[in-house]
């Protein structure tokens, strides 16, 4: 099969605020620019979506790696999972402090154990066994992660009533389909500010935060990630479009039944088998961009879809 690659990315969803708007777009459009050339070299969408995802790992601007929110305990607990379409192999990571790079970790437990997930202190046994690079945990620690934690402390206000309205940066995650056809997804947290401390989002939890079957597509999602988990807002995508949907419409479906069914908000990025893409939320904004077909779209408010020409030699 010889199929056009496209990638999508998504820098989380919620009410991003203008002062990180900018770092928030032009942190996807590198991202997403990175992950396609990956795919264009003749790179499977497994390497696509985890080199992608470490990218916005990376960038302070998001709440994943480096820029990851705080705990209650004023600590960062990172979530992660990657996903393979070919035959729905899967690694996740919950709870684990001082790994830069959890996607990539992710995948060392998708090739290397029998396992889908490891958590908390034995992913990071698990971790040094595999010589997985660690940071001292305060280095993930940022100026904006810091400022977001004192003002929860402060207004002491609880998790669930920030989470509709001001939050500042967010869950990262890359979907891909490579030349082959083949399908991958990647999803990266620190969950929210102020979560209890071991608690768990959706973000690692496979049909929730991500899903990847060839034979249908793959979806990444952010957003209320105990709404997510309720209704596992992935994998109801994917159902919508195996019963015709269409990507956009199978996204529209699926956030529309979570803010009904448990008042959840939220946002996610899909591409389907024939490689068509959406990226769709219900929050106040998200940053998200795509290649597909030379053509570099982009957007952070909602019906916004900013596109610019894509030529890798240019
Ligand atoms: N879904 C993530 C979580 O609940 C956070 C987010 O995407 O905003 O951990």
């Amino acid at each position: 099969m010889d199929m056009r690659p496209v990638i999508v990315v998504h820098g989380g969803a919620w009410a991003i605020p203008d002062h990180l708007a900018e770092s928030s777009t032009n942190g996807v459009k590198n991202a997403v620019t990175r992950g396609f050339s990956i795919l264009a070299n003749g790179g499977n969408s497994l390497q696509a979506v985890e080199a992608t995802v470490r990218i916005l790992e990376d960038n302070i601007a998001f709440d994943a790696g480096h820029g990851a929110v705080l705990n209650a305990d004023g600590d960062v607990e990172l979530d992660a999972i990657i996903m393979d379409g070919t035959n729905l192999a899967v690694g996740a990571v919950s709870c684990i402090k001082s790994i830069a790079n959890p996607v990539m970790f992710a995948r060392t437990i998708m090739e290397q154990t029998p396992h889908v997930m490891l958590t908390g202190s034995g992913a990071n046994k698990f971790a040094e066994k595999m010589n997985i690079k660690k940071v001292p945990a305060e280095e993930l620690v940022t100026e904006n992660a810091v400022k977001e934690w004192e003002q929860y402390q402060k207004y002491k206000q609880s998790v669930t009533s920030l989470f509709n309205t001001e939050r500042m940066h967010d869950t990262v995650g890359a979907v891909a389909i490579d030349h082959k056809g083949n399908i991958a997804c990647a999803t990266s947290t620190g969950g929210i500010t102020n979560k209890m401390v071991g608690r768990v989002g959706d973000s690692p939890i496979i049909g929730s935060g991500a899903y990847a079957d060839n034979f249908i597509g793959a979806v990444s999602t952010t957003g209320h990630g105990e709404s997510i988990m309720k209704v596992m807002l992935a994998r109801k995508v994917l159902f919508n479009m195996e019963k015709g949907e269409t990507p956009q419409s199978a996204a529209d479906q699926a956030l529309e039944y979570m803010k009904n069914k448990v008042q959840g908000r939220g946002g996610l990025i899909v591409v389907s088998k024939s490689g068509e893409w959406a990226a769709r939320f219900t929050t106040k904004r998200m940053a998200w961009a795509s290649i597909a077909n030379n053509i570099l779209n982009y957007g952070l408010n909602p019906g916004e879809n900013f596109q610019e020409k894509f030529d890798l030699n240019m």
